[in-house]
């Protein structure tokens, strides 16, 4: 077996073990990377030496007999929207091309406690804006599936590596489902933990009360690892919550019985639902009833369309005051002029591309006197009615189970000029980041060689369910 290719609780026990060491595990992930990085194109920048100093750093522990942690040496890439000290940070955008960030994330610092090995930064849209990862500032990144198809956005990067085995794992940011959907479209797992659960410190801000940080692994098991790991309160972050952490990973094991499911009916008879996802997201659905020996509930949610709506004018209006700070003065592009507004406009001009100024231009109208009562807080009191839907959906049910996307990867170029259609890509995944609850895309089948995702949709932060049932959907489809 290939080493690149375990999961992590596979070269855990390996390297445990001593069946091999953290260099040789390293090593099979760079040249992995060498061999087919020009055709996937998921990493923006390969940091081969910092993660062989780690790697060594690993094996002298386990030389030595040092115990190490579940993570100690599993090398895994980061979405090039967290902050690693001293290596470059761009965001996939021009306006940062050559950031090299003076600080650290909390979610890469408390993987680098726990001695995981990082192998580099990976590609995504611009400032996270896109659902192919076609918006990128540099190129964009295949599908492993089908090298002509979109990984998904804009954690694409992350999620074609994973799914090409160049890492072990990767990090990954949703703020409308860009962990879940590129997740589902590489046939990998994908966790959008509950808002407040991860610290977003450290991570490049697109819409700060959506932003959530989370990952994307190889099965339902080793995302509880990693969860383990990033999760909890950090005092550098003050929306994350101080509620305690469950044992993810042991939990996973507990059956599901009884446990009592929810599938929102309205979703899955929609108009544009492919009906062969609809028919294998149904079959998955009675997998899990013959494990929970309880029928589905029949429930009818909010439209999501409505939750798409209120999406596309709450998160413009965010990144139009979170993108203000790129002004070509504190740092990232610059471009020079003989008057301060003028170089301003020039270096915003030149660095942004037009889909991350498509978004400034929404939210900046929607903020503004006369339309910001009409628009913006309009949304704001349908995200808590939204909020509201899922409380009551929760009185009487643990979890509610939905497709991720409403079709499977499209073709490269196929809707990257016609940005509505782009964004009817989110349909299933906005509703879950109104509302703030976790959210975890398991792979439940295919069309062709094209991945198919389960969406499994929980309490908040009552991840512990989600995994649970991820997990004993996963081994039972096995
Ligand atoms: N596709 C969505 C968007 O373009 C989601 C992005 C995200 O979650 N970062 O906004």
């Amino acid at each position: 077996m290939k080493l690149n290719k375990l999961t992590i609780a596979q070269a855990s026990q390996g390297l445990k073990k001593k069946e091999f060491s953290c260099i040789e595990l390293t090593q099979a992930c760079l040249s992995e990377i060498k061999k087919i990085d020009k055709d996937v194109r998921a990493f923006i920048t390969v940091t081969e030496e910092k993660a062989i100093s780690q790697a060594r750093k690993v094996d002298d522990k386990i030389a030595k007999g040092d115990s190490i942690s579940e993570l100690a040496g599993i090398p895994y890439a980061v979405k090039d929207l967290f902050c690693i000290n001293g290596v470059k940070t761009t965001a996939g955008s021009k306006i940062l091309e050559n950031f090299i960030s003076p600080y650290e994330s909390t979610a890469t610092a408390r993987l680098n406690e726990q001695d995981a090995v990082v192998l580099g930064k990976t590609n995504l849209d611009e400032f996270a804006m896109g659902a192919s990862t076609e918006n990128s500032g540099f190129f964009s990144t295949a599908n492993p599936h089908d090298l002509s198809r979109v990984p998904g956005g804009s954690s694409g990067g992350s999620s074609a590596s994973v799914s090409s085995n160049e890492c072990l794992f990767a990090l990954g940011t949703d703020t409308g489902g860009s962990i879940r959907q590129p997740a589902s479209f590489c046939g990998v797992v994908g966790l959008k933990p509950t808002y407040g659960r991860t610290s977003r410190y450290g991570v490049i801000a697109m819409a700060s009360s959506l932003d959530t940080i989370g990952h994307i692994t190889k099965n339902v098991e080793d995302a509880a690892l990693v969860l383990q790991s990033i999760a909890g309160r950090d005092d550098r972050d003050s929306t994350t919550a101080n509620v305690p952490l469950d044992n993810y990973f042991k939990d996973l094991r507990k059956d599901i019985r009884g446990l009592r499911i929810a599938v929102p009916k309205n979703y899955l008879s929609m108009d544009g639902m492919d009906l062969q996802i609809k028919s294998k997201v149904e079959k998955a659905i009675m997998a899990i009833e013959e494990l929970t020996g309880e029928e589905a509930k029949e429930i009818e949610l909010m439209p999501p369309s409505y939750a798409l709506a209120c999406y596309y004018i709450i998160m413009p209006a965010e990144v139009s005051s979170n993108l203000a700070r790129y002004d070509g003065i504190k740092y990232g592009m610059s471009q020079k002029e003989n008057n301060l507004i003028k170089s301003y406009l020039r270096t915003r001009a030149r660095g942004f591309g037009d889909e991350v100024k498509r978004r400034i231009i929404l939210g900046t109208f929607t903020l503004s006197h006369g339309y910001y009562d009409a628009y913006y807080k309009k949304a704001q009191a349908v995200r808590t009615l939204i909020i509201q839907d899922f409380k009551k959906a929760f009185d009487d049910v643990d979890a509610i189970l939905m497709p991720t996307t409403p079709s499977v990867a499209f073709r490269i170029g196929e809707k990257i000029d016609d940005p509505l259609q782009m964004y009817l890509e989110d349909l299933f995944t906005v509703p879950a980041s109104l509302a703030g609850v976790p959210a975890l895309s398991v792979p439940c089948g295919k069309i062709g060689n094209l991945p198919i995702g389960l969406q499994i949709i929980g309490k908040w932060f009552d991840e512990k369910t989600v995994l649970k049932i991820g997990y004993n959907f996963e081994i039972s489809n096995a």
